[in-house]
């Protein structure tokens, strides 16, 4: 069985959740073109991740495609406890009161309790709270002892332990909670490809995960979630500390009025594709699919948006999660994604150099890889990589060719899968010369994946081969006769 849309450059993202984490259902969202698969620590049980996880991994290596695993850890999201008999509906221009739930509070027309946080603490008369996703806003009006006393600026109705959040109050919670720390021994013990950390405000906050990680004695890559207003000022050196970001978008267009959202879309998205740091756009991209068989016009253009903005990958979160159609929105979103690169590569845009403080040979060599890929118009460019850097480097000046990421490490080819336009391909070979490197990933491609005896190709690789870092050769090579 082959995948559809296998020219497609910009990966495909998808949440599992009681919508598709059975076999059938994850074996049609890889048929269909998933990449990564998120599993997400803010709903579910370790028993069900762990089985979701183990089902990923087994349909992929039947189907014997690369798909990596993220963990997307909850963070201090920050919600209301439950309310009597479920929900209520809060009326336009009534009062209610917020005040901080300690443990078995329940809320209803006339308070709501707020964990993590005590209101009368943060918020301060004139500031706002959002709820049911931003529907219902309240505005403080007087901060007493017993709670923070708000008008209903908008009312509608509202479910038990709906988020909420205080975008002009100064709220300083630590991004890894007790919870956090459970769920990431739960990573750590797994072995996930990715750890997504969120509400991310600063480069020390990644740090702190990466401090964590290495002290367990492993090297699981990292992707900020920028979801705070603040981290936007801070995008440069988030980015730098990071392996991945992701544009949040859903708590983001919380904490920022929705109109600067694509504003903020795109800062990120630059910040990051100048550094070559993968980035993942998320959430609503088909948001009605959730329900429908067809998107909306306005969310195909959201996705022709990311792309053109420069997104390494775009993620489903409900549309699969919880949705009627997840193969089906995954199949829609592929040829949505196909037909804007298509769009992108006719404008033709020269090859932009960018800049890399970050191993300034590998990136130079790739650099020059992709401007030769395009003069002789070769079939691929491939980087011989340990760490999937010379990969990820290649990917960032975004070349027509396709990009082969041929490692023999098989814990890089899952986090390759994340990059722009890459093909991750494993070689089993273990050399210390980089001529048998290049020999056996040639023939690798040849014998698993068609590549034409005589074809060229442009490949990159280290003097010495087996050290990360290293790449300083770049070659035009041809696919060896049998
Ligand atoms: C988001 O806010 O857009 C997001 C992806 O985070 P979460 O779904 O974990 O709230």
């Amino acid at each position: 069985m082959t995948r559809k849309y296998p020219e497609r450059r910009t990966k495909i993202v998808a949440t599992l959740g009681p919508a598709s984490c059975d076999r059938d259902t994850v074996k049609d969202l890889i048929l269909a073109g998933m990449n990564v698969a998120r599993l997400n620590f803010s709903h579910g049980d370790h028993k069900t991740h762990t089985e979701t996880l183990k089902t990923v991994r087994s349909v992929a290596k039947e189907l014997n495609v690369i798909i990596a695993v993220f963990q997307d850890l909850c963070g201090p999201k920050v919600r209301i406890t439950p309310i009597k008999d479920g929900e209520v509906r809060l009326s336009d221009d009534a009062t209610i009161r917020l005040a901080h739930g300690t443990g078995g509070e329940t809320g209803d027309e006339n308070t709501l309790y707020v964990e993590a946080f005590d209101p009368v603490k943060v918020v301060k008369t004139g500031e706002r709270a959002l709820l049911a996703d931003g529907r219902i806003v309240l505005l403080a009006e007087k901060v007493e002892e017993s709670g923070v006393v708000c008008k209903i600026v908008a009312g509608g109705l509202l479910r038990s332990r709906s988020g909420i959040a205080v975008p002009e109050s100064k709220l300083d919670l630590d991004p890894l909670t007790e919870k956090d720390l459970k769920d990431l021994k739960w990573a750590i013990e797994n072995d996930v490809d990715y750890i997504a950390l969120s509400f991310v405000q600063s480069a020390a906050d990644v740090q702190k995960l990466k401090g964590l990680i290495q002290e367990a004695g492993k090297d699981i890559p990292v992707i900020s979630k920028i979801e705070r207003a603040g981290s936007l000022d801070c995008i440069n050196e988030i980015a730098q500390s990071t392996d991945a970001m992701m544009v949040a978008r859903g708590d983001l267009g919380l904490e920022l009025p929705l109109e600067r959202v694509p504003g903020a879309q795109s800062l990120v998205i630059d910040t990051a594709n100048f550094l070559g740091t993968p980035v993942i756009t998320a959430t609503q991209l088909l948001q009605s699919m959730v329900t429908e068989v067809r998107p909306t016009r306005a969310e195909v253009s959201d996705v022709c948006t990311a792309v053109m903005d420069g997104t390494d990958a775009v993620m489903l979160s409900e549309e699969t999660a919880v949705g009627k159609h997840p193969a089906k929105t995954v199949e829609v979103l592929s040829r949505i994604l196909v037909e804007a690169e298509q769009r992108m590569f006719l404008l033709d845009k020269p090859q932009p150099y960018k800049s890399s403080d970050r191993n300034a040979v590998p990136d130079a060599i790739c650099y020059a890889a992709c401007g030769a890929a395009d003069k002789i118009n070769c079939q691929a460019i491939i980087a011989g990589t340990q760490s999937g850097s010379t990969a990820r480097l290649l990917s960032k000046y975004r070349p027509k060719q396709p990009l082969v990421g041929a490692t023999n490490m098989k814990h890089v080819l899952a986090r390759m899968a994340l990059f722009w336009g890459v093909e991750p391909v494993f070689v089993p070979l273990d050399s210390s010369s980089s001529e048998e490197e290049i020999s056996a990933a040639l023939e690798t491609l040849r014998d698993q994946y068609g590549y034409k005896p005589g074809s060229r190709v442009v490949v990159t690789a280290g003097r010495t081969a087996r050290k990360t870092g290293t790449t300083s050769i770049m070659e035009v090579r041809e696919i060896p006769r049998g």
